[in-house]
């Protein structure tokens, strides 16, 4: 028993090897990806409940790596963020999608997520500067997401949050209910918008808290008058629930998966329409 308890741990350990070396190979990649254009954004629309009309796109980044394959953004953003190459990744997002967002008609909005280095950072007002000066998307169209770990984040962030608004975009506050203190953070900072996190849809219709939750946001946000959109819907049933709790906008894949820029249709396919 002593025996196969010691060829476990050093099995274990060769595991852990594994991990750690496969997470540097990534990294040293993740140095290369962006001169070399690896990186590359889908869209997914957000749909308005009420005219049924898609009014907006989220931009979500994807590393198309030369040995993996298409990469997710939830393995490499962290690696991004603790190596600060997230900084310059982030510029090329904003700068990317403010350029692809151009080609759609004037009353649809670009959504680009923003991590808490980049606010950290500093560069982040003069960084959507560049974007929209860049492409000439008006401000106006530009959604920033974040998520309330921001709000943690320090003076700095927040300082630049408000500029960034006195720019005439839009700060969203993503994920929202994840956090500690999600209702503090409203009083704090005037939000445009928030998105009820994932987490919350996918338990409806049979989670009796879930829907007690997704109520109570919506109600709060229609008395302080701030959109919400309900992300990860992927059902019929779900839709009907949020509609009823009047929630006026919603994404997932129940309306479409994100897809590559050339693939984006802004005119609603009638099959699917909510
Ligand atoms: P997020 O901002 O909360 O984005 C929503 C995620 O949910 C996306 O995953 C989207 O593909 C997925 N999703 C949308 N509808 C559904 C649905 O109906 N069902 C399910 N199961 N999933 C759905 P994705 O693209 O893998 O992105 C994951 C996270 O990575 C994002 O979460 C965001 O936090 C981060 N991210 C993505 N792009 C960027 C970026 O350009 N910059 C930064 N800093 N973060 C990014
Ligand atoms: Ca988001
Ligand atoms: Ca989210
Ligand atoms: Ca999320």
């Amino acid at each position: 028993a002593k025996a196969a308890g010691r060829g476990t741990a050093i099995v274990f350990e060769e595991g852990m090897d594994m991990v750690v070396q496969d997470q540097h190979a990534l990294e040293m990649d993740l140095k290369f990806a962006l001169q070399r254009q690896e990186f590359e954004l889908h869209y997914q629309p957000v749909v308005n409940l009420t005219t049924k009309a898609v009014c907006g796109f989220e931009a979500l980044v994807r590393w198309r790596h030369p040995q993996l394959g298409l990469i997710a953004p939830n393995r490499f953003i962290p690696l991004a963020e603790e190596t600060g190459i997230i900084v310059a990744l982030g510029e090329w997002v904003l700068k990317r999608a403010a350029k692809d967002a151009m080609a759609w008609p004037d009353q649809i909005k670009l959504a680009v997520n923003l991590s808490p280095v980049q606010l950290r950072q500093g560069s982040i007002v003069e960084a959507a500067a560049a974007a929209l000066r860049s492409s000439g998307l008006a401000s106006s169209r530009l959604e920033l997401e974040v998520t309330e770990s921001v709000m943690l984040a320090g003076a700095q962030s927040r300082e630049a949050l408000e500029t960034l608004r006195s720019m005439g975009i839009a700060i969203v506050l993503d994920d929202f209910g994840t956090g500690y203190a999600s209702l503090s953070y409203l009083a704090d900072m005037s939000f445009s918008k928030i998105k009820i996190d994932r987490g919350f849809i996918a338990h409806l219709p049979t989670h009796a808290t879930s829907r007690a939750i997704v109520g109570a946001i919506t109600n709060l946000a229609r008395e302080l008058d701030i959109e919400v959109t309900a992300e990860g819907v992927e059902t019929e049933e779900q839709l009907l629930i949020l509609k009823a709790a009047g929630c006026t906008h919603a994404q997932g894949y129940y309306f479409a998966r994100p897809k590559p820029i050339d693939d984006v249709e802004c005119e609603w396919n009638a099959s699917v329409k909510p």
